[in-house]
């Protein structure tokens, strides 16, 4: 079974939509077959991973029952999958409301799907609507991107408590993969000791790695591309390479060796796919249970 994290934080701007791109481009590199769903109506991890937006199926449909989830796959240019957003999710949403196990409907689609990928992450948007919980219920676990920043606490223990009370009711099985400090800012005092009081109210729920605030991470999207092809050599494609290279090792997997940091990709190495191979659901029935993600130790 793939591992399906949503990315979540009630809070806008943390870099939820940042982390999906460059975490889906890293985890592809390191030989995840990622799938990157974009659940958000501002669609920002779609127009970060196309270079150019095609017209044509999205998520919205696949929540309406009006397309099948597998004719909504498209494969970006650095090599993972991808299920477009669009506007139309804030129109899904309201007609969601209408539907019986409302909640339930991602988590429903994403059976066919899941034993394809090593990995499925989910970009919510900035609020608890039904998006968010349709992403929390399908889910596994959860990364939290946070902003090391005044209200980031009280932010994060709002979002910790509804966490808490979805396990109660409709997924006992979500777990906190970890909590993930963006746009660090090293100079920043306040930042530092944010930091300091994260990773003591936390502890290992907290990544290592640190993502730090770069210009290459906010250029890329304009660009259509993750940071890991737009610049492969910046602080920031690498950090979250690094942040990758820690989820693997917290999820059991072996980490493939990556050569030197010349070698590190271009779009020639992270060589696009075509549809074509994304494996049938056929394969998937044969595929082994080798992957099966052992059980996070420590959860809040
Ligand atoms: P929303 O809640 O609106 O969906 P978000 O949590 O997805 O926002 P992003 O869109 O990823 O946040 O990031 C917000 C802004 O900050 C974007 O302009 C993005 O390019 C920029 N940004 C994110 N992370 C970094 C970083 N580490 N360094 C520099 N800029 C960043
Ligand atoms: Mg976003």
């Amino acid at each position: 079974m793939g591992k399906i994290i949503a990315i979540v934080n009630q809070k806008g701007g943390v870099g939820k939509t940042t982390s999906c791109i460059n975490l889906a481009a890293s985890m592809t590199l390191l030989e995840q077959k990622t799938l990157l769903i974009d659940l958000d109506p501002q669609a920002n991890a779609t127009t970060g991973s196309l270079f150019q937006k095609e017209p044509g199926a999205n998520i919205a449909q696949v929540l309406l029952d009006e397309i099948p989830i597998q004719e909504s796959l498209l494969v970006t240019p650095a090599g993972y999958s991808l299920i477009p957003g669009t506007t139309d999710l804030t129109q899904t949403e309201v007609q969601l409301l209408q539907k019986e196990q409302r909640e339930y409907t991602l988590k429903k689609k994403l059976a066919v799907l899941s034993n394809l990928y090593d990995y499925i992450l989910l970009d919510c948007p900035p609020s608890l609507n039904i998006l968010t919980v349709n992403a929390l219920v399908a889910a596994n676990s959860v990364i939290i991107p946070v902003q090391c920043e005044y209200f980031a606490l009280e932010g994060l223990s709002n979002l910790i408590n509804t966490l808490q009370s979805l396990r109660a009711t409709v997924n006992p099985h979500l777990q906190i993969h970890g909590i993930l400090r963006t746009l660090f800012d090293g100079r920043n005092s306040l930042a530092k000791q944010v930091s300091e009081q994260l990773l003591m109210h936390f502890k290992d729920k907290i990544y290592s790695t640190l993502i730090p605030r770069n210009i290459r991470l906010a250029e890329a999207p304009s660009h259509g591309q993750p940071a890991l092809l737009y610049d492969p050599h910046s602080n920031g494609s690498q950090a979250y390479l690094s942040l990758a290279k820690e989820i693997l090792h917290r999820d059991g997997c072996p980490i493939p060796s990556i050569h030197a940091p010349s070698d590190i990709p271009s779009t020639t190495f992270l060589k696009k796919r075509s549809p074509s191979d994304i494996p049938s659901t056929t394969f998937l029935k044969k595929r082994s249970q080798h992957d099966k993600s052992p059980s996070i130790e420590q959860v809040l």
